[in-house]
């Protein structure tokens, strides 16, 4: 096993994570395609990153902390071997330390011989699944509820790693985008939600699996469909088996994927998540105009819905903030004063575009209210003459405990706050969200139905776990 890195100081990304695999019919360095799978999902983790390949039996694998051309610079990609199959992962956070430990995929040895996992999502029952496998003389290095998933299904495995998939499958609760590997198989696993997106992909004699479209376009690969929401997805030299897990009536997809995660360059069940967000700004203008000068987004996620936003009011679209390309997507910082920092080391206003101007800035979202408070208090000081903020989702009022770092509802602006009182937080002169239909409406080609549960608290998992913090929040 080859290590790199120390524990980092907590970044307060909030991305979740990404989860690549390809099973080659013939040996070769299927670590490199890896390598730029993962090079495509940075941006849903970039804390720690990891590959692990399968040869001869054996699987071998390189873990470390930082993004991916960090971890596989001077050399260390080469010491992998070439090989058949072969999984990677990004990863941020969502439950257990930043630590290498903890990083991903996660490699061991069990009744199935060499097995590696890699995981994106985060389980809700966790905590009784711990208890009960150390009740069973289970032993844990980590803290995530990853490795908790690797010893159920080898638990259940009994030498048949499809019987330990599908039997461990059936006890976790919560969201899982999983890839499974041995030393002749690859399985791709979504959970019965269909809660984080998962894509299964051809490339020549190589099937590819993907958290999202963009890393199969990366590798030169097809898209051939989504992993279906409950879907045991078995990868071998006979090529594809599927196998279901028991389904709900309704599947829950993240509709924040579609907001603000995923790339937009992604297609994810069947939907753009450029046009999805392209089809935002149109609905802000229809439902909420506003008599402006310019329109503009925060880069990236809301450009593509301020030009929407302009293409239906006609409101010219002009640059209003101009980015640091170099530095990490801000979500939620750990203390005011760096939450301050961030946002002007991030982006800065462009005076000459904006002086005198009654602008429209258009945002995906509005967590904590900190980086919108900047940002409008950055173009009023650039010389705009009013500041209108739309956001092209829904008031976030309750916490995410299904994969995305949002889960206390003392971090949320939202939680006990109106629009009003949220626009009078950020200081802007008005301020306008869309409601959970009409972001449904943004992703009506959606095959799947979706979560929408920080917005309105219809999560697809009773979260009785976490409602201590509600309680004490109130
Ligand atoms: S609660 Fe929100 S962020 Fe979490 S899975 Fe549901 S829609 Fe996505």
């Amino acid at each position: 096993m080859y290590c790199r890195g120390a524990k980092l100081p907590f970044d307060g990304m909030h991305e979740e994570c990404g989860v690549f695999g390809v099973y080659s019919q013939e040996t070769r360095d299927v670590a490199h395609t890896v390598y730029y799978g993962l090079y495509a999902l940075q941006h849903r983790g970039q804390e720690s990153g990891g590959i692990a390949v399968a040869y001869a039996n054996k699987i071998k694998f390189y873990k470390g902390m930082g993004l991916i051309p960090e971890v596989f610079a001077n050399g260390n990609l080469d010491l992998l071997p070439e090989g058949d199959i072969a999984i990677g992962h990004v990863r941020y956070s969502t439950t257990g330390e930043s630590t290498i430990l903890n990083a991903q995929p996660i490699v061991f040895t069990g009744k199935c011989g060499r097995m590696a996992l890699a995981h994106n999502g985060n389980l809700t029952n966790t905590k009784q699944l711990r208890e009960s496998l150390i009740h069973d003389n289970a032993v844990f290095q980590t803290s995530i509820d990853s490795e908790v998933m690797a010893l159920l299904i080898n638990k259940y495995s009994d030498g048949d790693i499809v019987k330990g998939v599908l039997e461990a499958c059936g006890y976790f609760k919560g969201s899982f985008a999983l890839v499974v590997m041995t030393a002749d198989k690859l399985i791709a696993v979504r959970d019965p939600y269909g809660i984080r997106p998962l894509v299964l992909g051809k490339n020549l004699d190589e099937y590819i699996v993907a958290s999202e479209t963009c890393a199969i376009d990366a590798v030169g690969g097809n898209v051939v469909r989504d992993v279906r929401p409950g879907e045991v997805l078995v990868i071998d030299s006979e090529g594809t088996h599927s196998y279901f897990l028991e389904r709900p009536a309704k599947t829950a997809s993240c509709i924040f994927e579609y907001v603000y995660f995923a790339r937009p360059d992604s297609v994810i069940d069947g939907c753009s998540v450029y046009e999805a967000r392209k089809e935002a700004g149109r609905i802000l203008a229809r439902y909420y105009p506003v008599d402006a000068d310019i329109v503009s987004g925060v880069p990236d996620s809301a450009v593509v819905a301020a030009r929407g936003y302009s293409e239906v009011s006609g409101i010219p679209y002009v640059e209003a903030l101009a980015k640091n390309r170099y530095v990490g997507r801000t979500f939620i910082q750990p203390d005011q004063h760096m939450r301050e920092n961030s946002v002007s080391v991030k982006m800065n206003a462009l005076r000459s575009n904006i002086r005198g101007k009654r602008l429209i800035i258009i945002d995906d979202s509005i967590v904590r209210g900190t980086t919108s408070r900047k940002i409008v208090r950055m173009l009023r000081d650039a010389g705009a003459k009013e500041v209108h903020m739309m956001i092209c989702s829904p008031i976030v009022k309750h916490p995410c405990y299904l994969g995305i770092d949002m889960q206390s509802y003392s971090q949320l602006v939202g939680a006990n706050r109106t629009e009003e009182e949220i626009c009078k937080y950020i200081g802007a002169d008005s301020l306008k969200y869309i409601t959970v239909e009409q972001l449904k409406e943004t992703c009506r080609t959606s095959k799947l139905d979706f979560c929408t549960g920080c917005f309105d608290a219809q999560y697809p998992y009773e979260m009785n776990d976490y409602q201590a913090d509600k309680h004490k929040f109130e």
